[in-house]
């Protein structure tokens, strides 16, 4: 199995890198972000809880958070490998996600770090509000106080995976196919 955490701060290019090597690699792509967004959709009673959270710019409970994601891993047992991207985003979620993985046999292989300066990524997210209409890239002060969440309670997760020598940063800013190409060699080093 090939098991990738596409890491990095909001806005940073996770969720269009995992469409790309998603298809490369074959793999499931969990998108912890897009879960949320399609419960808030159903209006399903974890969407209405997860949506309290995201709309001012904070972390949906690690509780609420590990326990969907470990629903959704059990309903891809016959997957080649998976992307998380946008998880885990706290220290206990990475921890959460190392035992997840243990109990069922396997690992991360890779965690994979966008990195763009803060910046950029407050342009990239307010011109995103402006096409998809999400409520968190709409508002200056939501998306930085993501920012803030994200320098706080994220990045520290850097630190798990660079003690288990599992952590590459790859720079974030340039053309989308390039920053691919990045993403493949370090891929194609560890299989
Ligand atoms: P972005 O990376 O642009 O912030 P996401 O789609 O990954 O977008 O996440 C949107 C929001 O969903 C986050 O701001 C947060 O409120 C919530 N969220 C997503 N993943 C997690 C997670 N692993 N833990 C807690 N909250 C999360």
């Amino acid at each position: 199995m090939l098991n990738l955490v596409l890491f990095g701060p909001p806005g940073a290019g996770k969720g269009t890198q995992s469409a790309k090597l998603i298809e490369k690699y074959h793999l499931i792509h969990l998108s912890t972000g897009d879960i949320f967004r399609a419960n808030i959709k159903g209006e399903t009673a974890l969407g209405i809880l997860a949506k309290s959270y995201m709309d001012k710019g904070y972390l949906v409970p690690d509780e609420v958070t590990i326990a969907m994601l470990a629903s959704e891993l059990s309903n891809h047992t016959e997957a080649n490998g998976f992307i998380f991207d946008g998880f885990p985003r706290t220290s206990a979620q990475a921890i959460a996600l190392d035992e997840l993985l243990n109990s069922k046999g396997t690992s991360i292989n890779l965690m994979l770090a966008l990195e763009v300066e803060e910046e950029e990524l407050r342009n990239r997210l307010l011109l995103r509000g402006k096409d998809s209409g999400r409520a968190d890239d709409s508002n200056p002060d939501i998306i930085q106080k993501r920012i803030d969440v994200y320098n706080k309670e994220t990045s520290p997760v850097k630190e798990h995976y660079s003690v288990q020598n599992k952590y590459i940063g790859i720079h974030g800013i340039g053309d989308i196919e390039l920053i691919f190409k990045s993403l493949s060699a370090e891929i194609d080093k560890t299989i």
